[in-house]
């Protein structure tokens, strides 16, 4: 099963969705595939308050089905599907959905987003939104004055437990080695906070509760002579160990980092290859944010259009011919790829 389209975009998170508003704005009739997990990552989150324009808060759920009935609103193909294959050699560039239909399309707009990398505790899942999560940014104010937990030795973790230690009465820091990983500065910080605590060489075995997460089970020493269990009551448990861009289909073809996100030209959604733009946090390590992934995705959009403007593949309803193909296009010097 085949389908030709100019504009495809894979992911609907807040870059997908604003991706897809500006493209269909621009008559770019983009087809969206939903992916893995319809909304991307704000639909585990249970209220968004820092989103600009809501100035109640708004669920991750809500908020993402708003953002798709603004991009439905203007004509956007929304679809349940998950891309599983692509060939990005060459141009037009074509992408297998759900290992079936073949979609050749002429700009490709990638916003798979990442997934915070978990313990692999069921516990985990369990209480996901009850008080297991993964961003303190976005629910640490839910746990104002109550005592948390961060796991993780990395800056990341660092950060969010410096970050909650302005929200919490206190902070436990569950380090599995006996040491932080994280930059000297985010160690001092943390070490001379006085309100996290870091437990060093210990594992979580599980977390347990009510309907609520109120505690983990630590293991100090694990299989060591000297191991030591101990539970410590918790209102929020924090998972900071790493983020998993979701990028492993596209590596063949395009530039990632040393961790798998794809490096964009700086300030753009450019990849190395032209017609292919990337936005939200497949392509950001830094600031995972859902209002800095909508505006990359709104810049994707644009220089979509521009792209497609000036390759011929496009054209305005009543305006030039298209003529086909991708006219040359290079990004200069590797160093502008951020
Ligand atoms: P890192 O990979 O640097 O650190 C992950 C941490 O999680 C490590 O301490 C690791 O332990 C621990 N960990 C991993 N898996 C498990 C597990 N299964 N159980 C328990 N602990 C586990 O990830 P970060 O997200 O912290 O950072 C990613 C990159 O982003 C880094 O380069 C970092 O410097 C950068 N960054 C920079 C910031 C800044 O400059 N402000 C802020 C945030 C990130 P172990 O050490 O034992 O492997």
């Amino acid at each position: 099963m085949k389908e030709k389209v100019k504009c495809l975009i894979i992911g609907s998170g807040p870059a997908g969705y604003t991706a897809a508003i500006y493209t269909s704005r621009a008559n770019l009739s983009p087809v969206l595939y939903e992916g893995m997990q319809p909304g991307g990552q704000l639909t585990i989150t249970t209220e968004v308050e820092n989103f600009p324009g809501y100035p109640d808060g708004v669920s991750g759920f809500d908020m993402m089905e708003e953002l798709k009935k603004q991009a439905l609103r203007f004509g956007t193909d929304v679809r349940n599907g998950v891309a599983t294959a692509c060939d990005l050699s060459k141009t037009p560039y074509k992408v297998t959905i759900d290992g079936k239909k073949e979609i050749e399309t002429d700009v490709l707009i990638i916003c798979t987003g990442a997934a915070a990398k978990f313990l692999g505790l069921p516990d985990e899942q369990k209480y996901m939104g009850r008080g297991v999560s993964a961003c303190a940014t976005c629910d640490g104010f839910f746990y104002r004055k109550k005592v948390v937990a961060v796991v993780g030795g990395g800056d990341s973790a660092c950060e969010e437990a410096l970050y909650l230690a302005g929200l919490a009465s206190k902070v436990y820091l569950i380090v599995r080695k006996n040491y932080l990983r994280a930059s000297q500065i985010m160690q001092d910080r943390v070490l001379c906070h006085p309100k996290i605590e870091v437990l060093f060489n210990t594992n979580t075995a599980g977390l347990f509760g009510g309907e609520f997460v109120e505690g983990a089970h630590l293991i100090r020493f694990k299989g060591e002579a000297n191991e030591e269990r101990r539970d410590i009551a918790v209102d929020g448990f924090f998972l900071a160990i790493g983020h998993q861009p979701n990028s492993d289909l596209f590596k063949h073809f395009i530039d990632t980092d040393e961790n798998g996100y794809i490096k964009t030209l700086w300030g753009t959604a450019k990849t190395n290859l032209p017609g292919v733009f990337a936005a939200g946090d497949v392509a950001d390590s830094n600031y995972r944010q859902a209002v800095v992934a909508a505006g990359s995705g709104c810049i994707a959009a644009i220089e979509a259009e521009k792209y497609l403007n000036t390759t011929g593949t496009y054209r305005r309803a009543g305006g030039l011919e298209a003529v086909g193909g991708a006219a040359p296009f290079i990004i200069g010097a590797a160093h502008l790829i951020k």
